[in-house]
């Protein structure tokens, strides 16, 4: 246990030593215990977006892509049009997903490094009428960019819009209250800031839009209104679900409340986030994104200056100290990310801090 390395990357995250111990117990996925989890879990989502009187909360095997791909296809009619506002590869990601489905998409680009305009979506809105919904990554894991959602939100529903969230990165860390900020969908996963094993995704689906959804998905499996469906009238999933990330992630929602919940994950990922930036700083290695912008759950550093650094063997000798880094993906630039999330341990992120210090000092040394 103790020589698994820290991750630093935002999904798969280092989880606790509780949450693992949960996996140790087989589950028969049709016995009422189980179902008991499934159904614990479902309404503790709910609450967590304040959305219990509002949404549904419809789990989906797989990883996040599979949430999010399943709720373009349930809740996107066939003849749907879809406006992706894009600053990054799960932008892009959205847009490609809803071309491979055969619902018509539409971007707005932005740069790299600037977050999503509230302004920008209205003036596309009232521009196109045949836009039937926005598609909005709340956190862009990609360089770690924070979305305006709730500005954004308000745009879609002013204009009589649907609103489907990725939130897989903020989802229990940034706040998406349902009776505040109005939205058909948010996309979440098991393996995020819930800090649970990765393999189970879910949608927060408001109850009407569900509805309206039989007959629209081109999938039998990622069909979440089937699923929806199915779990109302019988408690189970309608295939094999992956019981023992289920029964973990409950024992890590669990520890979330204990943590105390919303605002206490997104304090720590906060503070993560500055004492990275601070130490990392400290080290001549700069943040890529603007300050204003950044979102606490992942950071981009720009590469260090040494003309012998080169990402491998850099992760490598990082690893080698007990923590594993994330390759940047920046079209352009040479960058590595650091993620905040996770239990971190005693050292917390600093040890991370002090390895990659380290690091540096041999690399300088060696020049
Ligand atoms: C992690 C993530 C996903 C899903 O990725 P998977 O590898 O399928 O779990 C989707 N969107 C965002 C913003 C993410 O951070």
């Amino acid at each position: 246990m103790s020589d698994s390395p820290y991750l630093l990357t935002p999904g798969p995250l280092t989880i606790s030593l509780r949450t693992k111990q949960a996996m140790l117990r087989d589950w028969g996925s049709w016995d009422a215990d189980f179902n008991r989890i499934t159904s614990r879990i479902r309404e503790r989502l709910l609450a967590i977006a304040n959305a219990a009187d509002s949404h549904e909360c419809v789990p989906m095997q797989g990883s996040g892509t599979f949430a999010v791909e399943a709720a373009l296809g349930t809740l996107v009619p066939r003849d749907g049009h879809v406006l992706v506002p894009q600053n990054g590869a799960y932008c892009l990601r959205i847009a490609r997903t809803c071309r491979i489905l055969g619902r018509r998409v539409t971007t707005i680009d932005y740069a790299e490094d600037a977050a999503v305009r509230a302004e920008d979506v209205d003036r596309a809105l009232g521009a196109d009428a045949s836009i039937t919904h926005v598609a909005l990554v709340h956190c862009e894991t990609s360089a770690g960019i924070l979305n305006p959602l709730h500005a954004v939100a308000e745009v879609v529903a002013r204009h009589g819009r649907r609103l489907i969230v990725d939130a897989m990165s903020s989802f229990g860390a940034l706040e998406i209250d349902a009776r505040r900020t109005p939205f058909d969908a948010v996309v979440a996963s098991s393996g995020k800031c819930l800090e649970g094993p990765p393999g189970m995704g879910f949608v927060i689906a408001r109850r009407e839009a569900l509805e309206r959804a039989e007959g629209n998905s081109h999938s039998l499996a990622m069909d979440l209104h089937d699923q929806w469906v199915y779990m109302k009238k019988t408690t189970q999933w309608r295939f094999t679900p992956p019981t023992h990330v289920v029964a973990a992630f409950d024992c890590a929602i669990e520890q979330y409340l204990e943590e105390g919940g919303r605002v206490a994950r997104g304090a720590r990922y906060a503070a993560n986030c500055r004492t990275l930036i601070d130490g990392m700083g400290n080290l001549g290695l700069r943040s890529f994104l603007p300050a204003a912008v950044q979102a606490p759950i992942i950071v981009t550093f720009h590469a260090p200056a040494n003309p012998r650094y080169e990402f491998k063997s850099f992760y490598n000798a990082v690893k080698s100290r007990g923590y594993i880094l994330y390759p940047g993906k920046l079209t352009t630039l040479e960058t590595f990310r650091v993620g905040c999330m996770g239990q971190l341990g005693e050292r917390g992120i600093g040890g991370a801090v002090d390895a990659v210090a380290a690091v540096l000092a041999e690399m300088s040394a060696a020049a």
